[in-house]
């Protein structure tokens, strides 16, 4: 069995046909952990003896012929979802021994499928970066090439599924977690529009930006990893109900895609825009009609969401106080409880977001910096809602260049930051994205992936779906 290449599509049919066991498909994942996660470090834990007795469970579910999409399914879930019991700690000291005490409704749905939980997946601390160089618990390695990062935040699970140590992942996108590493590694990756999947359970790093999603060998595979984590969730007050507007766009394929130009140029490396521009021209060759469109703001995307992020990251972070979760450095004061053990807890990254967006939202400067970059946030809805009037999707590539060094941007924030120019936008309007791979680029000798972004009108995934599926199949 070769778990590089197995989609979930074809081991759907093989499990069902009674070719391999979920067991067997179970340990085929286990066996690729144990012979190359100790270069990657993609996991931060396994969990080999209840996967297997999930693969077992899913072995009789099969039997009795109530296998539904995923049921025996390995998956690789991001360290910032809950799982009842167990230790979650989205990569930070502060959480390294905390138990979850309920699971996150993803997880749920999930197990109501009979997936296999293969273990949790190295991030940045709390999502904050795109390298997962920001981790306590050590780098993850692309497995394109080992010396480079495999993207963030969500590395671990983009690095699992592309070294076929899961069949798909779960991450969270709040400016690109999902697609950027997804383009780093060669896999798929979704961010969907914003409330079409619960939030209950993700660990909130910006809550008016974070969504969870898939990351996955195929666009088939990432469609049906959708269909069965999303849905409406009353326990999460930002979930979208069935019927909402932004769940229904049931929108006619035009075969129209938009490229905001002036955009696209802004600091992407030679070699990633000209591939770019040739999955433009395929696309065109196979029916699409490709049309520039204007799209003014956007370009204020990265500094709008270096705003509006850190404010959130500032607000979800005071909870972690060494009172109520995890961490807790013991001092005479209060006060010096919480200080302590914050200054013990959280890394560098999480430090600078406390510090900037306490800043940004302080009196005296909330309407030079919050409020301002919130009505630009409005103008760069508005810009997608003119858009999609006209075109089916906009076009962008996912990340400005493919993996960079481990160490080459860690010591520059803005760097590093800078790295997001394409996939934040997506999560300020709240609209669907998809990063599917669209050929290499070669560095020092190696080959390395690089991914081609589709952004959609809220509730039209759909559409990300079949223009994805058609990217996959024109390379
Ligand atoms: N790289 C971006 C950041 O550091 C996005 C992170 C994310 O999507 N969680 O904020």
């Amino acid at each position: 069995m070769d778990t590089m290449q197995l989609t979930i599509a074809e081991a759907r049919r093989a499990l069902d046909a009674k070719e391999y066991s979920a067991l067997e498909l179970t340990e085929a994942h286990l066996d690729a952990i144990a012979k190359k996660d100790g270069e990657i470090h993609a996991y931060l834990e396994v969990w080999a003896d209840s996967a297997r007795a999930e693969a077992k469970k899913a072995d009789e579910m099969i039997a009795r012929g109530e296998a539904m999409p995923l049921t025996g399914i390995p998956l690789a879930i991001k360290d910032n979802i809950l799982i009842e019991g167990r230790i979650v700690s989205s990569a930070s000291k502060i959480l390294e021994s905390y138990r979850a005490s309920y699971s996150a409704t993803v997880i749920d749905k999930l197990r109501a499928q009979g997936a296999v939980f293969l273990g949790r997946t190295n991030m940045d601390e709390f999502a904050m970066g795109s390298s997962t160089e920001n981790s306590a618990y050590g780098t993850t390695k692309n497995p394109h090439d080992l010396a480079r990062v495999p993207g963030g935040s969500s590395g671990g699970s983009a690095a699992a599924v592309a070294a076929g140590m899961a069949m798909g992942a779960l991450g969270s996108d709040t400016g690109g977690s999902i697609r950027q590493p997804a383009s780093h590694c060669g896999v798929v990756g979704l961010k969907p529009t914003y409330g079409a999947v619960s939030r209950l359970g993700l660990m909130s790093m910006g809550s008016s930006l974070d969504q969870i999603g898939p990351l996955a060998k195929s666009v088939e595979d990432a469609r049906t990893l959708l269909a069965s984590i999303s849905g409406y969730d009353e326990n999460d007050s930002t979930s979208l109900p069935a019927n909402s507007e932004q769940r229904t766009a049931n929108r006619k394929l035009r075969k129209v895609i938009g490229v905001p130009r002036a955009f696209v140029k802004s600091g992407v490396e030679t070699d990633v825009l000209a591939l770019f521009e040739e999955t433009l021209a395929r696309l065109e060759k196979a029916g699409y009609e490709i049309r520039d469109t204007e799209m003014p703001n956007v370009a204020y995307s990265l500094p709008v969401y270096y705003v509006i992020c850190p404010a959130e990251v500032s607000t979800n972070m005071a909870r972690y106080d060494g009172i109520r979760y995890g961490l807790s450095v013991p001092a005479d004061t209060i006060q010096h409880v919480y200080t302590k053990t914050r200054r013990a807890g959280f890394g560098a990254e999480v430090r600078r977001r406390i510090l900037t967006g306490t800043f940004v939202l302080s009196s005296g400067y909330a309407d030079a910096y919050y409020r301002k970059a919130r009505a630009v946030r409005q103008l760069i809805r508005e810009d997608f809602r003119r858009a999609f009037d006209a075109v089916d999707a906009i076009a962008l590539p996912t990340a400005p260049g493919p993996a960079f060094k481990v160490g080459e941007k860690s010591q520059d924030p803005l760097a590093m930051y800078a790295e997001d120019i394409f996939s934040v936008t997506a999560n300020l309007s709240g609209t669907p994205a998809i990063s599917v791979p669209s050929g290499t680029v070669e560095r020092e000798g190696k080959s390395l992936p690089v991914g081609f972004q589709l952004i959609a009108a809220h509730g039209a995934e759909e559409t990300l779906f079949a223009i994805g599926s058609d990217v996959e199949n024109i390379k």
